[in-house]
């Protein structure tokens, strides 16, 4: 047995941790995982870092790994028939050529993939879209997550990003925790607020559930869903009008404090207390303490983003920071804790429809010059693109075809399970004309394909991903791949090259090297100075050795606008747009689970993961709740809306309201998208997944219920591919 260690990057969240794998070379398998010191996770991991890697494995539980390529010949209905790569390759050039011939290059749609593939394939896909189809049509799952802090941090503080870094967390006084449940979503980022408060930190969580993480907060607002923006305007308020403001950093450092005070007076905490279901002394409270110190931090996740108000919402929280001082130093700033292991990374590399890699604007002549003149192209697309959660708005209801998207190019993602109001979803995936999916395991987006090109996974490939907080670090092959697949970034070049504009690199860092030369903030964090150092924090300008990176941003009040000052911004509170009412009378809400990951292909696949939690998922319920309704801890129940009904188990619980649901993302017969709104903020287009009106159904048989379940959830997986003798574990 010849043994062969590798360090790589975790791939699941966005916390960035480090893990050393032990493998059999000879055998090609992993012997063991552990976690090892790394900046984000010092030696630690959560268990997905433990036991998260035995997809590559390739154990059938849920669905298969893609191993050959596929096309369906004969068009649509026809079967999926596995073809070498020159036939496949020329299949998806030619039917994309043909849509852009046909319809221009606006009506070809791409969604590049936060997860696995990485910054260099990521930096491929969006040159792929606008050097050779033309289009900025080329987005990813930002768009559904953090695409509001994005916005909303950009338009206040100038810079999209964690303004701080995830060590630096236990060294604050003051975190205020709002719509963040750090424990499930990014338990590494947990300890270290845990940290803080053995530390003496004092701990603010504004959360409509008990979570893990308002359980070890000392003040919990457990305010009513969808009012997080009549609760951040009312604390404005409490410190504009008790003078604890810091006036100095104001009057130094930003702008339109006045339009913004104007817009707050209307809160006080008398009036707001009824509206968010809080008391107004809770709110006075949090403010107080938060603006009592200069190491106070904000720690967002998507219960602030998943909101059709979710912009005004992020503004209005760096407006808080703004109004107290809050940045320009160690542990202290904003922090949107992007999910997804490379939701920051893929931001980066300019997969979003306004910006090129580095986040400069496609509006921008001289930046498009500058990328015209490196890829070799005449001119390149000046509108913004498509965000990917309007596709179907381009599909099913626009009555021009000439406006319509007629491809989409899917990578790495499942909008079928991810993407909000699935059978509106499925029926725009069914009238696009040609849709290419490059992936790694068969999911419910994959069914729609008309060209199927298989990848290779994290931990079969190198590369780059950002962690939450900036950090550009490596990943690295841990086994070789098995079949007839490739590496994500070597499949675009092929396509490509297919379409007439050769694109050939000699591995990633080659792709990493054209990438940082061409912008300025990455400049820098070369492959060198990231395998010595473990991490390089953008922004990081020079690739000498004295630029280390940037450990936290905006230092002395100088913020990342064009001029340097930050901008007050908030606005009105309105509530959600799908309240609750006499037909659907509980509101449904959207939450993480700590064993499972996004679509659950990956963790779904993991024997140990899938061992702890198994279709249909639950729906959190209040005591009283499932008293009114006849209901036990553990019974299926029917969940509606106004645009679906799924099946799941009651999970009975004192941690939520009377009167409002929670329910996971991952499972497939349980599928709470099946349910969730398409409504959208105006700015980001981010649904809102966390607030829709549901009702609740017992179901008197359940033995019916149960063998309804088990025959969805195994007609499911035979037609993803797993094998008949495998669909019963
Ligand atoms: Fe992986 Fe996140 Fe867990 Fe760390 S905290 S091991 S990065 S899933």
């Amino acid at each position: 047995m010849t043994i062969k260690e590798v360090q790589t990057t975790c791939c699941y969240c966005g916390s960035g941790c480090q893990l050393l794998f032990k493998t059999d070379t000879k055998a090609n398998k992993i012997l063991e995982v552990h976690p090892v010191q790394g900046r984000t996770n010092d030696d630690k991991a959560c268990l997905k870092g433990w036991y998260g890697w035995d997809f590559l494995n390739d154990p059938q539980i849920l669905t298969r790994r893609i191993r050959r390529p596929m096309i369906r010949r004969n068009g649509k209905g026809s079967p999926l028939e596995a073809v070498g790569w020159d036939e496949a390759v020329k299949f998806v050039a030619e039917n994309l050529q043909k849509v852009k011939d046909k319809w221009g290059p606006d009506s070809i749609m791409g969604a590049a993939s936060a997860r696995g593939p990485g910054n260099e394939s990521n930096y491929l896909m969006q040159k792929f879209f606008r050097a050779v189809l033309g289009t900025n049509n080329i987005d990813h799952c930002a768009r559904i997550c953090h695409a509001a802090s994005v916005a909303g941090s950009r338009a206040t503080i100038g810079e999209g990003a964690m303004s701080l870094s995830i060590p630096e967390i236990e060294d604050a006084e003051v975190i205020f925790n709002i719509g963040y449940n750090a424990a499930a979503s990014h338990p590494i980022v947990a300890r270290r607020i845990v940290r803080a408060k053995e530390k003496g930190a004092y701990i603010i969580v504004a959360d409509p559930r008990v979570t893990e993480t308002s359980r070890i907060g000392h003040l919990h607002l457990q305010l009513k869903g969808g009012t997080n923006l009549a609760l951040t305007n009312s604390m404005a308020y409490v410190i504009i009008n008790e003078g604890l403001s810091d006036t100095e950093f104001i009057k130094a450092h930003t702008r339109d404090f006045d339009e913004f005070k104007a817009i707050v007076q209307d809160y006080p905490p008398e009036k707001i207390g009824p509206i968010a279901e809080l008391d107004p002394e809770d709110i006075k409270t949090a403010a107080r303490k938060y603006a009592g110190s200069k190491h106070s931090v904000i720690l967002w996740g998507m219960g602030v983003t998943q909101f059709s108000q979710g912009v005004d919402v992020v503004k209005s929280l760096c407006s808080l920071a703004m109004l107290t001082g809050n940045f320009g130093r160690p542990s202290t700033g904003t922090g949107p804790v992007r999910g997804q292991n490379n939701v920051q990374g893929t931001c980066d590399m300019g997969v979003l429809p306004d910006v090129f890699p580095g986040y400069q604007s496609v509006a921008d002549p001289q930046m498009r010059e500058k990328f015209a003149r490196a890829w070799g192209v005449k001119s390149l697309p000046d509108s913004p693109g498509l965000q990917l959660t309007r596709v179907p708005e381009r599909v099913v209801h626009e009555k021009d075809p000439a406006k319509r998207i007629h491809a989409y190019y899917i990578f790495g993602e499942d909008p079928a399970q991810s993407d909000p109001d699935l059978a509106e979803l499925r029926e725009t995936l069914a009238r696009i004309d040609f849709v290419v999916c490059q992936d790694i395991f068969m999911n419910k987006t994959t069914q729609f394909a008309d060209a199927i090109l298989p990848a290779t996974s994290w931990g079969e490939h190198d590369g780059v991903y950002t962690s939450s907080d900036r950090g550009f670090q490596r990943i690295r092959k841990v086994i070789e791949p098995v079949g007839d697949i490739k590496d994500d970034w070597e499949i675009i070049c092929l396509l490509s090259t297919a379409m007439g504009y050769p694109m050939k690199y000699k591995n990633t860092e080659a792709i990493w090297n054209e990438m940082i030369d061409l912008s300025p903030k990455f400049t820098g964090a070369t492959y060198e100075k990231m395998e010595r150092q473990g991490s390089v924090q953008w922004p990081c300008y020079d690739k000498g050795a004295h630029d280390r990176g940037t450990m936290y941003l905006h230092q002395g009040g100088h913020f990342a606008t064009p001029d340097g000052i930050g901008l007050f911004k908030t606005a009105h509170y309105h509530p959600p747009a799908e309240v609750e009412n006499s037909e659907f009378p509980f509101t449904l809400c959207t939450v993480r689970e700590v064993g499972h990951y996004s679509a659950r292909t990956m963790t779904g696949n993991c024997r140990t993961l899938r061992n702890l939690e198994d279709e249909p998922g639950w729906v959190e319920m209040s005591p009283r709740d499932c008293r009114t309704l006849g209901v036990s801890d553990g019974d299926l129940v029917k969940i509606i809306s106004k645009r679906g009904a799924v099946i799941s188990r009651c999970k009975m619980t004192e941690r939520v309201k009377t009167g409002a649901v929670y329910m996971t993302y991952q499972w497939w017969v349980g599928a709470c998208n099946e349910l969730t709104i398409s409504c959208l903020d105006p700015t980001s287009r981010t649904p809102e997944y966390k607030y829709c009106a549901a009702k609740i159904e017992k179901i008197d048989d359940q033995k019916w219920a149960w063998h309804e379940v088990d025959t969805v959830y195994s007609r499911l997986r035979t037609e993803m591919g797993v094998p008949e003798k495998a669909v019963i574990q």
